[in-house]
């Protein structure tokens, strides 16, 4: 039946009307209802010298206690020498949907008279996360894969007002392709409007002749002109200048908000005309959250993956097979042991004969040598017989032997010496 046959492999899209509800409209829902029942796993990642107010910025962006006061830092000579990676997770749940949030503190960071190799330890732990993420992949029953990757790193930049120190440039520079960086200038509350305009400035001027590529909110074809106002708008805040605080304090207006008191007045976290905390909130929580897992997945982690099946000596999807499938890699590592003998063989066999060779040279040589001596030797005998010979027919005819004389008259062989 011609009709069945698809037109070169292609399917036409044929669009039809229903002549009443079927039901796969609720598809959507079906997904949400999905997922919302799965739960979503989120990883963040903070960086920063202590002090600059990480783990209360942690607490006010999820509202809640997640990080307990922290003690203050022990003396210099007290503390750890490396950069320590330790994660908190909790269960957190708003309006019916469960959220599983890791954070990953970076303490030491920066701490160090010496922080040349502070990105280090960071960088290996991003590493090893992406490869527990493979492993898990590679496995037969891959029903359950925990996903422990970092979906974004907050980066506390110091407000100093300068421009980037030499250690924020080279965290940034080791760790951009690995994680999506979100920096942000801690402690926002320091540093007048103007000092903040300023600070941003060089610090994106810094980034970009450093090709430092940070998280930016993507957009796409076709989207309504709000949602891209608001990525311009989200874009246009980075590096967020950001306040923590998980107290409430009361406005001099008599408004209880989040915020720092400060004898001049109140500065409220929550209050985008005093700092961005908001912004951030929506790019790391309310609106990107999703994108940020996605391009750690389908970018991140998937450029991380290449590079590393490269590293080991094989081309992508060849080399996912051969990877994952020992039979194939053993039948490769056969062929190669194969070719490798019989080149020895054939090397063995090609000294072996020059050898001969040489021996039968030698040989042929030392038979001619033989050969005329002993010609020689033949030839001498036979003239001593033809000596002989003619002597032996003189004495048989009578005539008396006369010795052969020289010129001095004397018998040879008898030389006066
Ligand atoms: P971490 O070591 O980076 O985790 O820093 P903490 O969150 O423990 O904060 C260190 C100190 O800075 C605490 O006394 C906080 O109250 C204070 N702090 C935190 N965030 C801010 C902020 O935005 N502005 C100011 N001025 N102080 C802050």
């Amino acid at each position: 039946n011609p009709s069945l046959v698809p037109n070169n492999g292609l399917s036409s899209v044929i669009r039809k009307k229903l002549m009443g509800y079927v039901g796969f409209a609720n598809l959507p829902n079906q997904v949400h209802r999905k997922s919302v029942r799965k739960g979503f796993q989120f990883t963040a990642m903070v960086v920063g010298e202590s002090g600059l107010g990480k783990s209360t910025l942690i607490n006010t962006l999820f509202n809640t206690t997640l990080y307990p006061p922290k003690e203050p830092l022990p003396p210099a000579a007290e503390r750890p020498k490396t950069v320590a990676i330790e994660s908190i997770g909790a269960d957190i749940e708003e309006n019916g949907v469960r959220l599983h949030l890791t954070v990953v503190d970076t303490p030491g960071f920066g701490d160090f008279v010496n922080n040349d190799d502070s990105w280090k330890p960071i960088v290996e732990n991003i590493e090893s996360r992406f490869d527990s993420y493979l492993e898990q992949e590679n496995r037969v029953n891959r029903m359950k894969v925990v996903d422990n990757r970092v979906h974004a790193c907050l980066y506390f930049i110091q407000p100093t007002g300068h421009s980037l120190k030499e250690i924020d440039i080279e965290f940034m520079r080791r760790l951009h392709t690995k994680v999506n960086l979100i920096p942000v200038i801690a402690k926002a509350d320091t540093m007048t409007d103007e000092e903040i305009a300023d600070f941003k400035e060089r610090i994106l001027s810094d980034i970009a002749h450093h090709n430092i590529h940070i998280f930016q909110a993507p957009t796409y074809e076709n989207e309504d002109e709000e949602t891209i106002a608001e990525a311009e708008e989200i874009a246009s805040k980075i590096p967020f200048a950001v306040v923590g605080s998980d107290k409430a304090v009361v406005t001099p207006d008599g408004r209880e908000v989040r915020g720092r008191a400060y004898p001049w007045g109140v500065v409220e976290v929550d209050n985008e005309e005093h700092c961005d905390f908001v912004k951030l909130r929506q790019m790391l929580v309310r609106t990107y959250m999703e994108e940020l897992r996605e391009y750690t997945n389908d970018v991140l982690y998937e450029n991380w993956r290449t590079e590393k099946l490269m590293g080991m000596g094989v081309a992508q999807d060849s080399s996912v097979f051969k990877e994952i499938n020992p039979a194939a890699r053993m039948q490769e590592e056969r062929v190669l042991h194969e070719a490798k003998l019989a080149k020895m063989e054939a090397e063995m066999k090609m000294v072996f004969q020059q050898k001969v060779q040489e021996k039968e040279a030698k040989l042929k040589q030392s038979e001619e040598e033989l050969y005329a001596r002993h010609k020689e030797m033949k030839d001498a005998l036979e003239k001593q017989r033809a000596d002989l010979e003619e002597k032996k027919k003189k004495i048989e005819s009578g005539r008396p032997i006369t010795p052969e004389k020289n010129t001095t008259g004397r018998r040879k062989g008898f030389l006066r010496t």
